[in-house]
């Protein structure tokens, strides 16, 4: 099983990414500034960042990773009383959440790939929207699938 917040499973080789200074984050930015697409990779072996913006894994992580993470939601109340705006947005919340939660949220990475899972669907169908994401649960669903 794959350390907590530790490791990772790269989005290029399916290989896992075996501690945070090895990984690297690649996104996609249309024309009209909105992100998506975004891939957490092996830095330098399956990182392409010639054709997107990218960042270090690590910038991510612990309780600073949560206020890059929001910077991309929104700007915030100081740069706004500077009288600043977001020049961005997030194209597909429920794929940015999904990358929130892998840098965020403990073996939600590894729970992840069983997501698919006809029993772990079945098993989950009367749980509230918050459940399956908590890290008990999250823990379980690694272990047991
Ligand atoms: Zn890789």
């Amino acid at each position: 099983m794959l350390k907590p917040l530790k490791q990772w499973y790269c989005d290029v080789c399916g290989d896992i990414i075996q501690k945070p200074g090895d990984g690297y984050v690649l996104w996609k930015r249309d024309e009209k500034f909105s992100d998506y697409d975004f891939k957490i990779v092996h830095k330098k072996t399956c990182e392409d960042i010639t054709k997107h913006p990218s960042m270090s894994l690590e910038i991510f992580l612990g309780e600073d990773g949560v206020q890059y993470l929001l910077t991309f939601l929104s700007i915030g109340k100081i740069k706004k009383n500077i009288g600043q705006s977001s020049k961005w947005s997030v194209k597909d919340m429920d794929e940015f959440v999904d990358f929130f939660r892998r840098v965020q949220t403990p073996y939600y990475e590894e729970a992840r790939t069983k997501f698919g899972v006809a029993q772990l669907l079945n098993d989950l169908f009367t749980e509230n929207e918050t459940g399956p994401y908590l890290e008990g649960q999250l823990k379980n669903i690694a272990e047991k699938y």
